[in-house]
């Protein structure tokens, strides 16, 4: 049964999926993004830090105008960070420069749906995509008849395995809390036997901080809750509420993210910067040119493959790079504290802050 009709369907309304719809919207058609959870943004799954344009300029240096993708409110920005401090398992630390801000995620989701209502994209939640039959979507509330689709659904998307694109290979469980308290206005991150594989962090907001662990399958030996308690317990981290977890993607971007006339973006194309698992800005980076190339291609035929160029062009380079310094620090540093800390005591501040950057760390 066919409920209902539109141009572009959007499958999710995180990052990727309301900057594609504000964006494919924006050319006068009809958009539909659809979500599962009752609630856009809830609950939190993220670290909830952005990094400035400035930062992610630096990260991108094709991508254009981003002052006015990542304008947000200021009630938004929640703290202004000024560093990243690494802690390595004998807990020395290295301070590097980079600069942004913390948000609550739940907050920053809804503003980002409410700018593609704005320019006339509509939002169904509680409504499940289940596959592609016939050429349309099925979904919980009744079956859907589109143009174009857009898998915006996440690490285990289940448009691109309707679409016959690639999964995300390996991705990393990830958990995180609140946590009361006063903290230094730079995010920490712990590396070593307390996060195999991955890192635990705090990244401080308001009177308290978002706190977290995250693994890699390959080098982790207990269960996430494990990991994550033992983390607080050993920074005497008081958590609020509770903990949340999701999959991050871990191996860069899938090999194609265009298939018949269908595309993917965000997470579900592995959008994300494997050395650290950031993924709003390349989630909204890539959404800018998805919303964009779906629309012309409706109006006047513009290939959909334009959208793989694009985001390719702009970001393939950098987060091949983020992959290689990952595979770097699987190879030699993870897998033994004293290999951990060896390896960052020889890597020092300025490389590790080009490792963060998704550049070269040699020579
Ligand atoms: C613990 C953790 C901490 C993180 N911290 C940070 C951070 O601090 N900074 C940062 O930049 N990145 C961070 N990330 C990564 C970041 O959260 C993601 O890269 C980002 O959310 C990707 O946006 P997206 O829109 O592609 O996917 P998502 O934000 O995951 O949105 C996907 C949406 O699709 C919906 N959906 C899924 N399946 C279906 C379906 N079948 N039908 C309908 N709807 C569906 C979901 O409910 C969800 O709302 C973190 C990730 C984790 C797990």
């Amino acid at each position: 049964m066919v409920f209902h009709k539109t141009d572009v369907l959007i499958v999710g309304s995180g990052p990727a999926g309301s900057t594609t719809a504000r964006f494919a919207a924006a050319k006068g058609l009809s958009v539909t993004m659809i979500e599962r959870r009752p609630e856009v943004g809830v609950p939190v799954r993220c670290g909830e830090f952005l990094p400035s344009s400035e930062e992610i300029g630096d990260m991108f240096p094709k991508a254009a105008d981003l002052e006015s993708l990542f304008e947000v409110p200021g009630d938004l920005r929640l703290r202004e960070l000024e560093g990243i401090r690494l802690v390595d398992p004998k807990m020395r630390s290295t301070l590097l420069d980079f600069s942004g801000y913390t948000t609550d995620r739940d907050r920053f989701d809804k503003h980002l749906v409410s700018l593609a209502e704005k320019e006339g994209a509509e939002l169904i939640t509680d409504c499940l995509f289940k596959r592609i039959e016939d050429g349309r979507a099925v979904t919980a509330l009744g079956d859907i008849q589109y143009k174009v689709v857009v898998g915006a659904d996440g690490p285990g998307s289940r448009v691109a395995r309707s679409l016959g694109l690639p999964a995300n290979r390996m991705p990393y469980p990830a958990v995180t809390a609140q946590a009361k308290g006063d903290f230094d206005p730079c995010i920490v991150m712990f590396f070593g036997g307390v996060a195999p594989g991955a890192y635990g962090w705090i990244i401080p907001k308001k009177g308290q901080a978002n706190v977290g662990v995250g693994f890699s399958p390959r080098f982790a030996s207990g269960s996430l809750s494990g990991y994550f308690d033992s983390f607080a317990g050993r920074h005497g981290l008081e958590t609020m509420g509770r903990t949340e977890g999701k999959f991050v993607p871990s191996e860069g971007p899938i090999s194609e993210t265009v298939s018949g006339n269908g595309m993917v973006v965000g997470d579900a194309a592995g959008h994300v910067i494997s050395v650290n698992g950031g993924g709003i800005p390349t989630a909204m980076i890539a959404g800018r040119i998805c919303g964009s190339v779906a629309g012309d291609h409706i109006l006047n035929g513009r290939p959909l493959n334009d959208y793989q160029r694009e985001w390719r062009d702009i970001m393939l380079k950098p987060l091949k790079k983020a992959v290689f310094n990952k595979k770097l620090a699987d190879t030699f540093a993870f897998g033994s504290d004293a290999r951990t800390a060896i390896c960052m005591r020889m890597l020092g501040g300025r490389r590790m802050g080009k490792l963060i950057r998704c550049r070269s760390i040699f020579p």
